[in-house]
Formats: C-alpha cells, structure tokens, sequence
C-alpha cells in the first residue's frame, strides 16, 4: 500500500508493469532466501497487528511491547507503528529463521504483496507498479504472473479492504479541533488501530452502547471477533474525529450531536 506521497513508479526499484504481468518466484532454493527479511522499516497495518498478534496468541498490549515502536514522521498527525528488528548481526525480523517466515500464513500485507506495490484504490481500478531491489533474484526465476493471480495467491483481500478503510482515516484532510481534541483524538486512532483488546473494552465496558443504536448482532459477533471489532472501530473514527454520520445514534440523542 502506498499513501499519497508514496513511490512514484519509474523512480529507482519502482518500475512501471509492462501488461499486468511480471516473472518472478521466491523459494528456499535461490541465494538470496530471506536475504530480504532484515533490517527493514516495516510499517504495520491494524490489519496486520490483528493477525500477528492473534497469530502470537498475545494481548494487545504485549505484542506492541514486544514487537513494535510507534513513530509520528514529520508533518503526519496519526502515528505509525514498526516492527522492530532484532539486534542481531544484520537486524534480522523477529520471525525470520532459516527455513523462511516462521509466522507465514500471518505475515504482514507488505511481505505478501512483494515484488508488486499498490496505488491508491479510491476512485478507480487499482493500480501495481514492480518494485524491483538490486539484491532480489526472484526476477531471474521463470514463473510469470498475471497480478490478480498474485494478489490471490498472497492472500491480499482481506488485507486490501481493512487497509482500504484504513486509508479513508489517514487521508482525511478535516481539522481534528482545538490541541486538546487533536490529542485525544490521536488517542481514539492508536486505541482503535493498534490496540483492539482496549478497543473492545471501551466498547463494553462504557458508556458507547448508551449512545449508539448498533445491530445486536453485530455486537456480539464484535465481542468476539476482531475483523468484525476492526470495522466498527473505523466507523466510529470516522464519527468521533471527522463529525461523518457512520454510526446511528439512539433516539433522542440525534438533536444533541
Ligand atoms: S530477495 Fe527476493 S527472491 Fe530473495 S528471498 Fe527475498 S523476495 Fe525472495
Ligand atoms: S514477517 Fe516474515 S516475511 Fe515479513 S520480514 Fe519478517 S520473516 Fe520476512
């Protein structure tokens, strides 16, 4: 996924995609097997939290402990978390090991969608470029893809939707008020994005239900299941911070909103 100021196609390893095919394989038998799986800057989405600390069997709180450091970059208002390298030689991921990704089925959207990025999807056809590193030998391999295939093959739709949601937040331009609201309201992002467990806690354990008119069933699908937790917490984002009507408010309460 890249955002508004990501890669521009053409520009050092980003190259266009002649048709929509590319040749390209990653297996144990080339050199450069996990060659790429270090010291990388390693931008997590909530989606990819979800999975990985689910994958971990971890709390919220734990894996980003654990795993994570959270950075604002200069001129963004909604910080980022990263996947913090180890300190071995190299910087290596924590889950890397001789035999590959040792968490695979879980690894994150930008492990699964390489050798291919993402354009922005608001509005039109999605759009894929290469990215094609110096050190990466799976370009000389001769299996071709088509990219709908390697995006299924990769497991990309449900990592493409929430990540599609995602971006409807972080590229929403309106005024987030006055500094004590911007900052409690850098604090509903992080709880939401990267901290599901406290998320579902504010849900049910406050006065949320007491001003919200929800599915009943929704609900209790929410309690228990993070995807489903995952979308009414961008719902309520895009309530709280930007004011949109994304979630029905219980009578009475419409005319003081
Ligand atoms: S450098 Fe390329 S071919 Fe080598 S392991 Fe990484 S993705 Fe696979
Ligand atoms: S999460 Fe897995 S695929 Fe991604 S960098 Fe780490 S070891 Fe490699």
């Amino acid at each position: 996924m890249t955002g508004p100021s990501g890669p521009v196609p053409g520009d050092g390893p980003f190259k266009p995609l002649e048709g929509r095919s590319f040749r390209f394989a990653c297996h144990p038998g080339i050199s450069c097997f996990t060659a790429c799986c270090a010291d990388l800057k390693l931008v997590l989405t909530p989606y990819d939290v979800l999975r990985l600390k689910n994958r971990l069997n971890l709390s919220s709180d734990r894996f980003l402990e654990t795993y994570t450091t959270m950075e604002t970059g200069p001129g963004e208002r909604f910080p980022m978390v990263l996947l913090k390298m180890t300190e071995k030689a190299g910087r290596p991921c924590p889950f890397v090991s001789p035999q590959g990704c040792t968490l695979y089925e879980d690894r994150p959207g930008a492990c699964r969608i390489y050798p291919l990025g993402r354009g922005s999807a608001r509005g039109g056809r999605e759009t894929y470029f290469l990215v094609q590193e110096a050190h990466c030998l799976g370009f000389e391999e001769e299996k071709t893809w088509q990219v709908e295939d390697w995006l299924a093959d990769q497991g990309l739709e449900a990592y493409h939707e929430f990540n599609d949601l995602w971006m409807e937040i972080l590229t929403n331009r309106a005024s987030l008020g006055p500094a004590t609201h911007a900052v409690k309201k850098v604090q509903m992002f992080s709880m939401v994005s990267y901290n599901l467990d406290r998320f579902r806690q504010f849900v049910f354990g406050s006065r949320f239900l007491d001003m919200f008119d929800l599915d009943q069933g929704m609900l209790d699908q929410a309690r228990a299941d993070d995807p489903v937790l995952l979308r009414l917490g961008f719902q309520w984002l895009r309530f709280a911070l930007f004011g949109e009507q994304t979630l029905p408010l219980k009578p009475g309460l419409e005319k003081r909103a």
